[in-house]
C-alpha cells in the first residue's frame, strides 16, 4: 500500500529534498498534492514528474500559469486558502509534509491536524507561534506528527524506546553559523553575501540567516519543548561547528545518547515520511577522519537563546511576538534596510512594545502577528 503524502512548499528547499525522497521510494510513496506561492516553474515540473492528484498556488499569477500549461492534464490546480483546504481534506492524503516557512504555516497545520492527516512537520515556527493549539489539536484529534528538524529527528530517534520519565535533559547541537568565530566588532560589518554562506546546510534565505544569528536555535529550543514536553531548563544548546551530531539525551542513569549522520536532511525527511520506520538508501554515509568538537554558545554576541527561554517563561502571546520581529527583520536584513546587529535591536523593541497576552487562542495570535509586523516594518535605526 503506498503512502500518499501532500507536500506544503514543494518548491522550497526542504519541499525539493522531500521528492528526491519520494522519487527514491516509488513502492512506498505516491504524491497527493503539490503546493507553492509563485515558483510556477518549478511546481510545473514537479507536476509532471509525480502526477499529483492536485497543485495549489497562492499567487494569482502563478496560479494563472500553472493552470494554463497543465489544462490538458488530469491534475487539478486550484488556488489560495480555499485550495489549500481542498487539497489537505481531499480523502486520499494520508500524511502531510508542512515545508512552508513562518507563520504562513500555522492555519494550514491546524487544518491538517483537524483533517486527521498524520503530520511531518518542517516548518518550526508553528510550535514556536501555536505550540500549545498545535499541541491541544494532536490530542484531540488522535493525529501523529513527526519532526523533521535535524535536531528534533535526532532527539526523536533517541528517545525511541526509552521512558520519559528517564530522560534528564536534552542538549540541541548548533553549527554556530558563518559568524561563530566573530568579534563583536566585526559583527557589525557584515554583508547579507556573507549571512547566506552557511558552513554546512544549504536551506531556504530566512532559516540561513537564522543560523547566523542563531535565532534558529532559539526557535529550534521552543519547538523542542512542545515536541518532548520537557521543562526549558531541561533543554541545552552545544556549538558543533562539524554538524555531525545532530543532537543529544542525557539520561538518568548517566547515559548520553546521540544521533550521528552527515549533515543531508533527506535524512530526517525520509524517517519522518516513513514515519520513524528505517528505510534502506544510497545516500552518503558519513566516515570518520578529524575531530568533533563542542563549546558553549556565547549569548554575548548572539543573544537569540536568551529571548527563547524568555519567551518560555511567558507564553501566551509572546513567543508569537518574537517570530514575527524575527521574519520581518530577517526579510529587512535581506533588502539591506538594516545591519545584521540591528536584527536583535529589531526583536528588542518589539518584545517590549507589542502588548503582551497571557491567554491566546488563534484570533489573538493572527492579531499579534499582525501588529508585530507592522511595528517591524516602521522600526528605524
Ligand atoms: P524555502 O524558503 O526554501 O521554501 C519555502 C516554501 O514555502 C516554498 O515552497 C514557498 O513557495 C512556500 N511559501 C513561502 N511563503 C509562503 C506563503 N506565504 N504562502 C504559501 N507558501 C509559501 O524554505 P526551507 O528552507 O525549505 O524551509 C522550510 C521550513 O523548514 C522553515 O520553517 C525552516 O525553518 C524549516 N527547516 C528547513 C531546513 C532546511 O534545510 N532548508 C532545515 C530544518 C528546518
Ligand atoms: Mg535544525
Amino acid at each position: 500500500m503506498h503512502r500518499y503524502i501532500g507536500i506544503l512548499g514543494a518548491t522550497g528547499s526542504i519541499g525539493q529534498q522531500a521528492l528526491e525522497i519520494i522519487a527514491m521510494h516509488p513502492e512506498r510513496f505516491k504524491v497527493g498534492f503539490l503546493t507553492a506561492h509563485k515558483n510556477a516553474e518549478l511546481l510545473i515540473q514537479q507536476a509532471l514528474q509525480f502526477q499529483p492528484e492536485k497543485v495549489v498556488l497562492t499567487d494569482k499569477k502563478a496560479y494563472e500559469t500553472v493552470k494554463e500549461t497543465l489544462s490538458a492534464h488530469a491534475i487539478e490546480v486550484l488556488f489560495g486558502e480555499e485550495g489549500l483546504r481542498k487539497a489537505i481534506a481531499s480523502s486520499k492524503i494520508d500524511l502531510i509534509l508542512v515545508a512552508l516557512v513562518g507563520f504562513a504555516g500555522v492555519l494550514p497545520t491546524l487544518y491538517a491536524i483537524q483533517q486527521k492527516k498524520a503530520i511531518a512537520l518542517a516548518n518550526k515556527e508553528v510550535l514556536v507561534v501555536a505550540g500549545a493549539l498545535v499541541k491541544e489539536y494532536l490530542q484531540h484529534y488522535q493525529v501523529p506528527l513527526l519532526p523533521v528538524d535535524s535536531e528534533h529527528s535526532a532527539i526523536y530517534q533517541c528517545l525511541v524506546g526509552e521512558d520519559k520519565a528517564t530522560v534528564e535533559k536534552l542538549v540541541l547541537t548548533a553549527s554556530g553559523g558563518p559568524f561563530r568565530t566573530f568579534s563583536k566588532e566585526a559583527l557589525k560589518k557584515v554583508t547579507v553575501q556573507q549571512a547566506l554562506q552557511h558552513p554546512n546546510w544549504q536551506m531556504g534565505a530566512k532559516i540561513t540567516v537564522d543560523s547566523a544569528t542563531l535565532m534558529n536555535k532559539a526557535l529550534e529550543v521552543i519547538e523542542a519543548y512542545w515536541l518532548f514536553d520537557i521543562p526549558a531548563h531541561r533543554i541545552e544548546v552545544v556549538i558543533h561547528p562539524q554538524s555531525i551530531v545532530h543532537s543529544l539525551v542525557y539520561f538518568c542513569d548517566g547515559s548520553i545518547k546521540a544521533q550521528l549522520g552527515l549533515p543531508d536532511m533527506r535524512v530526517p525527511i525520509q524517517y519522518a515520511l516513513g514515519m520513524a520506520v528505517r528505510l534502506p538508501n544510497q545516500l552518503p554515509r558519513y566516515v570518520f577522519n578529524g575531530a568533533l568538537t563542542f563549546e558553549p554558545p556565547d549569548l554575548e554576541r548572539f543573544p537569540s537563546l536568551n529571548y527563547a527561554y524568555e519567551a518560555l517563561e511567558r507564553g501566551g502571546n509572546y513567543p508569537c511576538i518574537l517570530n514575527a520581529a524575527n521574519e520581518i527583520a530577517v526579510e529587512r536584513f535581506l533588502k539591506e534596510e538594516i545591519t545584521f546587529l540591528d536584527i536583535y535591536r529589531l526583536i528588542e523593541y518589539c518584545l517590549n512594545h507589542v502588548p503582551y497576552e497571557q491567554q491566546c487562542d488563534i484570533e489573538t495570535l493572527q492579531q499579534t502577528d499582525k501588529e508585530t509586523r507592522i511595528i517591524a516594518k516602521q522600526w528605524k535605526t
